[in-house]
């Protein structure tokens, strides 16, 4: 049956993936997006669908529409835009989950919240299961953010035991893919952006610190998987691919498949970057019959030719 959904953060560079898949299984699609990181082009090629729908709206302000299940993904999640108005970052993920939730409240519908690695901060325990509690430095940089996720949890988990609410909840780890903005400042948007341009690659620290890249269409299936999940199911369930790569690695790699003349070189570490970080995605598996199938290096040729079409180069 067809079923009306709300993407909030629909333009953003998840959001665009999830909402063509969501239009793609005959569904109708409402994104709402501020176009604070996201962007008009991430879902040009939607607006011609009489079943999609883009409302320019702050989820920090109440919103009054009427769906069937909602997908709240509204926040930025590259570290330099989300450090850029830390305030907002924090606001847009407590007050903007709220009022989100009291949207899933007032219509007794499902709502799916994107949670982040981030919640475990700087992992003592590798790989990260969903039982583990983090470690989070509540006063720097990344805490906006963090702490924001975090206190999103909670009100996920409070809405749950105190009005019966249907949540899910993942926790997604380093996601990549097309659409991701030029100018995102994550590092793979970032290498491959360089590199394309033959411009020295930026590796902060020593580059041995460890992600898990996961390619945007596995998680996007994944996102869907859990929403058609039955009401007992709440989450969190870790969502990443768990193949695990150093910094450098990922910059060799991405030189490597374009074949390009940038040189390495190497800048001071942010503050509180997490060391090393990789998903336990047994829950995911067992739970979902999940597993992400797209390996890094086909991942990244598709990422790379996204990036010189935008870009221009050939
Ligand atoms: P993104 O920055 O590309 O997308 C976020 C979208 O939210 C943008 O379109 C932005 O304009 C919109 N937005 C921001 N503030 C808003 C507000 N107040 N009201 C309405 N819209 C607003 O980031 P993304 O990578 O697509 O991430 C999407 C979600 O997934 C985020 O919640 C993020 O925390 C989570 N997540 C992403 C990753 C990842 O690796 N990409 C990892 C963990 C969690
Ligand atoms: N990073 C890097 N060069 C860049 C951008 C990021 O070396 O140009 C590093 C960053 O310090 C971190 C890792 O790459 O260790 C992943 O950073 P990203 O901002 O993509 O996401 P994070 O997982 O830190 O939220």
């Amino acid at each position: 049956m067809k079923k009306k959904i709300l993407v909030t953060g629909g333009a953003g560079f998840i959001g665009s993936h999830l909402c063509e898949k969501l239009l793609s299984l005959g569904n109708e699609v409402i994104c709402v997006d501020n176009f604070y990181t996201g962007s008009k082009q991430n879902i040009i090629n939607l607006l011609e669908n009489p079943y999609f729908e883009i409302i320019r709206h702050d989820i920090c302000f109440p919103l009054y529409v009427e769906v069937d299940e909602i997908y709240n993904l509204a926040c930025p999640a590259s570290p330099v835009h989300y450090q850029f108005d830390p305030v907002q970052t924090t606001k847009v993920s407590i007050v903007g989950a709220i009022n989100m939730l009291g949207l899933a409240k007032r219509l007794r519908i499902k709502i799916l919240q994107t949670s982040t690695s981030e919640v475990y901060g700087d992992p003592e325990i590798h790989p990260q299961p969903e039982e583990y509690r983090g470690n989070v430095n509540t006063i720097g940089p990344r805490a906006c953010y963090d702490e924001g996720k975090r206190c999103a949890e909670t009100l996920f988990f409070d809405y749950k035991r105190q009005h019966d609410l249907k949540i899910k909840l993942i926790r997604i780890f380093n996601t990549y893919g097309p659409n991701m903005h030029p100018n995102d400042g994550r590092v793979v948007s970032n290498f491959i952006v360089q590199a394309l341009q033959n411009k020295d690659i930026t590796v902060y620290g020593d580059g041995q610190q460890t992600r898990s890249f996961c390619y945007v269409s596995d998680l996007v299936t994944g996102m869907v998987a859990m929403m058609g999940t039955g009401d007992e199911i709440t989450g969190p369930i870790n969502m990443g691919n768990p193949g695990e790569f150093t910094i450098l690695q990922l910059a060799e790699t991405v030189i490597d498949l374009i074949g390009s003349k940038s040189r390495i070189i190497y800048s001071d570490l942010p503050a509180d970057d997490p060391k090393q970080r990789k998903p336990d995605i047994t829950k995911a598996q067992k739970i979902l019959g999940w597993n992400p199938e797209i390996q890094l290096k086909i991942g990244i040729e598709k990422t790379i030719k996204y990036f010189s079409d935008v870009l221009n180069i050939k």
